[in-house]
């Protein structure tokens, strides 16, 4: 099909309408009666909606939390995975983040890669399909979440109380090209015991990032061993130590980063531990620190926590400690695990609870999602990379996994396919977030032919 022509003639208003979605702030917001994300969000949905129904699809709106635009017949159903709500504007903007900005060469605004323009980018490829009158054999329907970005309540309310009929084959554009096909499952615990006279130690904010800062009190007689122990660390310059009165507090920096790259950070906890286990303290803090350097140290790969695995299509399980703090009288370490598709996180959980039985440490859950996995050599990969190659005439990246979650894994035969195209610079969830225009051309020309061949 050479749907050259219509790709021109619809990239003007294609810009036009991906900036006005930009223009509507859809953070969540606090609930309101049929808004359960709030005002913003709402509007963001139903502007989307609006935008289907110019077009002539079927558009139904579930309560504020999914919506769906729907276009052809057919008994089969391809779906289109995506989301209008978005993360906080953040510092650091050149122009006003909710302006949907258009430039020469450019869209800038919050939620113009995530996802607000591939959604828009998708809808004007069923556009085109239609106003061509091209042939298909099933119906396409692109559903709309609203939540996204913090609890993924949206599809939650979907899956399990509206109980919509399921695509037969999906793919979501919240990612990169070409085509994410494995994601690895995911599994956060807290590890929990109780401590009477624990001096104070916290480090980290989230079981999903490594930590950058840790910090701990100590009894000043231990300050010659402890310049001792940093002295011999793997990297002095990490720790600093205050002298106030009769304690000590040390201090650690580490590089933050998000868990499913873990390797990219420095865990300041763990180094925390690594220089107190070198000093003879004693009680409650030392169990604490011995039980930390024997489940945990400072290795990535839940080696000493004995669930190190890995395999081919997504490496090695990562385990990440996220914070430590005390609470009620209960010392609370969080952890999060990105594992391989080839192991059920049940499993995981079985060896954690075993390595910890008996050591007055309380496992709990905290939350799990189960891994995406779909053969390379499914129709639904193949036909989706066929048409990446089709377009893009790049035939050397390949489909990827990832530790990341995208709401492909939510549905059975779905995959993360876009819109980031390789060398495309990613700004999502950063200041001054954009989209080049001559790269939302190339999206819209993937997306046709995808559709197209998913649906004929
Ligand atoms: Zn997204």
């Amino acid at each position: 099909m050479d749907f050259k022509k219509a790709i021109d003639n619809s990239m003007e208003s294609l810009v036009q309408d991906i900036a006005a979605l930009c223009r509507i702030n859809s953070v969540e917001g606090e609930e309101k009666p049929g808004m359960p994300f709030g005002e913003g969000v709402a509007q963001s949905l139903e502007a989307a909606l609006k935008l289907g129904q110019d077009m002539g699809f079927k558009t139904e709106n579930f309560d504020g939390y999914v919506g769906h635009i729907e276009y052809g017949e057919g008994e089969e159903l391809v779906g289109i995975l995506g989301h209008v709500d978005v993360v906080p504007a953040g510092d650091g903007w050149n122009t006003d983040p909710w302006g949907g900005v258009i430039t020469e060469d450019k869209i800038i605004g919050r939620g113009v890669l995530d996802d607000k323009g591939p959604i828009v980018t998708c809808l004007y490829a069923m556009k085109i399909l239609k106003e061509l009158n091209v042939p298909l054999s099933k119906r396409v329907r692109i559903i709309l979440g609203t939540n996204e970005e913090t609890d993924w309540k949206c599809m939650n309310y979907y899956l399990n109380e509206v109980k919509p009929e399921l695509p037969t084959m999906a793919f979501s554009p919240d990612s990169e090209f070409p085509l994410t096909y494995a994601e690895l499952g995911l599994l956060q615990y807290t590890l929990t015991r109780e401590v009477k006279d624990m001096p104070f130690i916290e480090g980290g904010n989230a079981f999903n990032s490594v930590p950058s800062s840790a910090k701990v009190e100590l009894d000043v007689k231990f300050a010659d061993e402890l310049k001792k122990a940093i002295a011999e660390a793997k990297d002095p310059s990490i720790y600093t130590v205050e002298e106030k009165e009769d304690k000590l507090l040390l201090s650690v920096k580490g590089v933050g980063a998000h868990a499913a790259h873990l390797q990219e950070g420095v865990n300041a906890i763990s180094f925390m531990m690594d220089v107190l286990g070198k000093l003879s303290i004693t009680g409650e803090l030392k169990e604490v620190v011995d039980f930390y350097n024997e489940h945990f140290g400072t290795c990535l790969y839940g080696e000493k926590m004995g669930v190190a695995c890995s395999d081919e299509d997504c490496g090695p399980l990562t385990l990440n400690v996220g914070m430590i703090y005390v609470k009620d009288g209960k010392l609370v370490l969080c952890c999060d695990s990105r594992i391989p598709v080839s192991f059920a996180p049940a499993s995981i959980i079985e060896k954690v609870q075993a390595k910890v039985a008996g050591t007055g440490y309380e496992y709990e859950l905290h939350s799990t999602e189960r891994p995406l996995y779909v053969p390379k050599d499914s129709k639904l990969v193949t036909t989706l990379m066929e048409a990446y190659r089709t377009v893009t005439g790049d035939y050397e990246s390949q489909p990827q996994s990832s530790g990341g979650a995208t709401y492909s894994r939510t549905m059975e035969n779905c995959v993360a396919f876009g819109c980031l195209l390789p060398g495309q610079e990613d700004t999502m969830h950063m200041a001054n977030e954009y989209l080049e225009i001559d790269k939302l051309k190339i999206w819209l020309e993937i997306m046709l032919e995808a559709i197209y061949q998913l649906a004929k």
